[in-house]
Parts: structure tokens; C-alpha cells; sequence
């Protein structure tokens, strides 16, 4: 029996989906393990030929993607009733991503920018997206409701598994697909395809323990490719991150962002990678501190890059 699979972006950038498909060769071990019933990016089935589907029919859905719409909220109910396990599929649908630094502002914030203040767009009527239109003659269109927060996945249906990573890397779908298809998956709620422990424990730059009295951007300096990147000053979420992207990121000469996600018991990642800075800062004094903390550049886009919608923050207080 081949597994029926169900693959669907919500808030995404489509970069989850080219993972899938960079696993190259051994996507023919997937079509041959696995029946496609839904794939918007790149097959044209209908939401219609899903819900005709009975409840449980789908054995999995991979959901990448926030939840920034009602269409997003409604096509992962629809997925969660139809499928045995719902796996939640990159930084976005796992922790709110990218998309989720918009809850940084208000949905009118938001459309002002893009309807009305944008340097790009003539709009002297003032003219924003309806949900609801009808030319009077029977015709009606609808637009999904755009929300002023954003959410991950679990924050909306019931989870069985995450596969983390802005993308994830591609070989680590590949073996969680196997887990899937050789009915080997853990239990419940857990992060499969990447390590449980930090990336700092991965990660071959030479540590040293040293201090640091000053905050560097990648921009501004030029990193010793030997060592340790926080311990330059440059701001690195290894210590928090979970491993298992082969820290990609460091290998190619730039500091951890933390696309992978906190590692097991960290609820906060930002908060935690705060925590960690802190021990590494030289001066006592809280003035030397201040003075230090404030050259971080936005620093809730620095430590909440990709978990905005996860942190105990979650969004700008309206
Ligand atoms: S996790 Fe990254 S690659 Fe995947 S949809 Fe979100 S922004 Fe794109
Ligand atoms: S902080 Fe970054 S550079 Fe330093 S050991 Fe950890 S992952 Fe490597
Ligand atoms: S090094 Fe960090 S930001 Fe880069 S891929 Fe790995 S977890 Fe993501």
C-alpha cells in the first residue's frame, strides 16, 4: 500500500516546497512510496477533491507555512481532519517564521504600508483589498481575511511532528519521509529529521571562553574563520539553536540566525539566547551593559527571527 500524502503551504515562501524537491534522485523513492493527493505548487488539485475525502483518508500532511489567513486556518483544519499525522513543515508552520516578525505591527499598519505608503504604489482613493465583492449581477468574489496576528501551525490544530529549518535541509525531509513510510516515527510532539542537542555542540569553530566588550556586525568586520563567532562579537544563536543543519550557515562564513529552533526544554529561544549573551559579556557595570545590549541592531529580529509567533511575546501589544 503506498502512503497518500498531502503536501500544502500556507503563509510560505515556497522554499520548503524546492526542499522537497532538492532531494533530487530520491524523490523517486518517494513517488514510489507515496501517492500525492494535494501539492498547490505543483499539481493542480482542488480544496473540493479534498474534502470529499473521508476524515483519516490522507495518512500525512506536510503543512509549511504560518497561519496568516483564513485561508491558511481553514485548509489546515481541513488537512488536520483528513489526515492521521499532521507534520508541521519548516520555521513557519513550526515556530511563525519569517512571516511572523509582522506581528511586529497591526494589520493596519501593515496594509497602509502596502496599499497606501509604499514607494511603489499610486493609490490616491485609498483603495484596500475587500474580503467581499459583487458586481450586483449575481457575481461575488471572496478574498481570505487577513489577520492581525500571525500564528504557527500549532497554534491553530493539533501537531504530531515538526521537521525545523528555513528550509529545512532537504536529505532531513528525505529521512523523516523514511520514518514516516517505515512506521519508525517517535512519539508524539517530537522535532524529527534534525539533533536534540545545540548547534554549538556541532559546530568546529575554535571556543576559547573568551569575553566579549563589543557587538559586531557581519557587515562591519571580518570574522576569524577559526573562531568562534560569538566570541568575536558577532551575535551567533548556535548556543540555543538545534542542531542539525550542519550548521550550513557557519560553514559559509555567517553566524547563526536559529532557523532551527530552540533546542528540547527552551521554551523562549530569544529570551534564552539573551541569557547566553549575557554570560559572555565582559563589563559588570550595568552602564557598560546598556551601552553594549544597545548596539544590537533590532534586536527582536535578531532573536526572535524566526519564532516571533512562539515567543512568550508573540506580537506588538495593541
Ligand atoms: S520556513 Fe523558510 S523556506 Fe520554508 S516557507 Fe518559511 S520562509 Fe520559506
Ligand atoms: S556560537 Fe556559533 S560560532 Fe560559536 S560555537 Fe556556537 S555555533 Fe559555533
Ligand atoms: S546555521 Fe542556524 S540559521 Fe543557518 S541553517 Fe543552521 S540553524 Fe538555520
Amino acid at each position: 500500500m503506498k502512503l497518500k500524502l498531502a503536501i500544502y503551504w500556507g503563509a510560505a515562501c515556497g522554499g520548503c516546497d524546492v526542499a522537497i524537491l532538492d532531494v533530487h534522485e530520491k524523490l523517486l523513492d518517494i513517488a514510489d512510496a507515496a501517492d500525492i493527493y494535494l501539492w498547490p505548487i505543483a499539481m493542480d488539485f482542488k480544496y473540493s477533491d479534498v474534502e470529499k475525502m473521508e476524515d483519516g483518508y490522507l495518512d500525512v500532511a506536510m503543512y509549511s507555512g504560518a497561519i496568516r489567513n483564513s485561508e491558511n486556518e481553514e485548509i489546515a483544519h481541513l488537512l488536520r481532519k483528513k489526515a492521521k499525522v499532521m507534520v508541521a513543515l519548516g520555521s513557519c508552520a513550526h515556530l511563525g517564521g519569517i512571516p511572523s516578525l509582522a506581528n511586529l505591527f497591526t494589520r493596519e499598519e501593515i496594509l497602509n504600508r502596502v496599499y497606501i505608503d509604499s514607494e511603489s504604489t499610486v493609490n490616491k482613493e485609498k483603495i484596500f483589498p475587500t474580503e467581499a465583492w459583487s458586481n450586483g449581477n449575481g457575481e461575488e468574489l471572496e478574498l481570505p481575511k487577513f489577520y492581525n496576528t500571525v500564528k504557527s501551525l500549532d497554534q491553530v490544530v493539533d501537531v504530531d511532528y515538526y521537521i525545523p529549518g528555513c528550509p529545512p535541509v532537504p536529505l532531513q525531509i528525505f529521512s523523516a519521509f523514511t520514518l514516516i513510510r517505515d512506521g519508525m516515527l517517535p512519539p508524539k510532539g517530537a522535532v524529527i529529521g534534525a539533533g536534540d542537542r545545540a548547534l554549538c555542540d556541532q559546530c568546529e569553530r575554535k571556543k576559547e571562553e573568551k569575553k566579549i566588550t563589543e557587538i559586531k556586525r557581519i557587515q562591519e568586520a571580518i570574522p576569524d574563520p577559526e573562531r568562534c563567532f560569538l566570541e568575536q562579537g558577532f551575535i551567533c544563536l548556535g548556543p540555543v539553536t538545534r542542531a542539525g543543519c550542519g550548521a550550513r550557515c557557519i560553514n559559509s562564513g555567517v553566524p547563526c540566525r536559529g532557523c532551527y529552533g530552540p533546542v528540547d526544554g527552551v521554551y523562549d529561544q530569544g529570551v534564552k539566547m539573551l541569557s547566553a549573551l549575557a554570560s559572555v559579556l565582559e563589563p559588570k557595570e550595568q552602564e557598560e551593559i546598556d551601552r553594549i545590549i544597545d548596539t544590537i541592531p533590532a534586536p527582536l529580529r535578531t532573536f526572535q527571527r524566526f519564532s516571533m509567533a512562539a515567543s512568550m511575546l508573540r506580537r506588538k501589544k495593541v
